[in-house]
């Protein structure tokens, strides 16, 4: 098996964003619609503008793993999976291509009608599982999807990035155990380029920029 039954009291509420990680689109297909491969996804978009449809959002897929966001865990049970066609850090990271955004895009709009998805709610493998996951990384531009940031008001002078995690949607557990891989998925939200730098004024600077309006 590599899809079940969601629960009947969860509700999809998140979108989450991945890369495939694989050397290429046949491999990435053959793993993600393979009944023995124990990892599947809804949807697929190649580099040269396909959507697969490879599992139906009412089922839930198992993409994301042990994963954590806000006060929800095991993210599959409230999320429908993207899989972005790209071979990753492992096998030569590289931009993602127009098409693919346009058909994200377009496949965003159609889903967060038909699932009541927030913008806030459309989320990124490395957010909810960041002590294993960095997809779809810091070359995945949000905003070129139409997708207005979350941003939150701010209600004192100076936040620890401790709070700004929290407020961010990392999970409590996340922020005590993996601090330092909470801000690497912040990174690569902020689409730095090296991510493995050390946390600096800066990063606290661009963080609050992106956290609040
Ligand atoms: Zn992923």
């Amino acid at each position: 098996m590599n899809y079940s039954l969601r629960k009947k009291n969860k509700i999809v509420k998140y979108i989450v964003i991945h890369y495939t990680g694989m050397k290429n689109l046949k491999l990435a297909y053959k793993k993600l619609s393979d009944k023995n491969s124990n990892v599947s996804a809804h949807y697929l978009i190649s580099r040269d503008g396909i959507i697969y449809n490879l599992l139906c959002p009412k089922f839930k897929a198992w993409h994301a793993g042990k994963s954590k966001w806000r006060n929800n865990t095991n993210i599959n049970e409230y999320s429908i999976g993207i899989e972005l066609e790209n071979k990753g850090h492992d096998f030569g990271y590289s931009n993602f291509s127009k098409k693919q955004y346009k058909l994200l895009k377009k496949l965003i709009i159609f889903l967060k009608s038909n699932f009541n998805i927030l913008d806030k709610d459309i989320i990124f493998h490395s957010d909810i599982a960041p002590n294993r996951k960095s997809d779809p990384g810091e070359k995945f531009y949000i905003d070129k999807i139409g997708i207005q940031r979350f941003k939150i008001k701010r209600i004192k002078n100076n936040y620890s990035i401790d709070e700004m995690l929290f407020l961010y949607g990392f999970h409590i557990s996340y922020i005590r155990k993996y601090k330092i891989f909470c801000i690497e998925a912040v990174k690569r939200s902020l689409n730095y380029e090296k991510i493995n730098s050390s946390q600096s004024k800066k990063f606290s600077k661009d963080f609050s920029n992106l956290l609040f309006y």
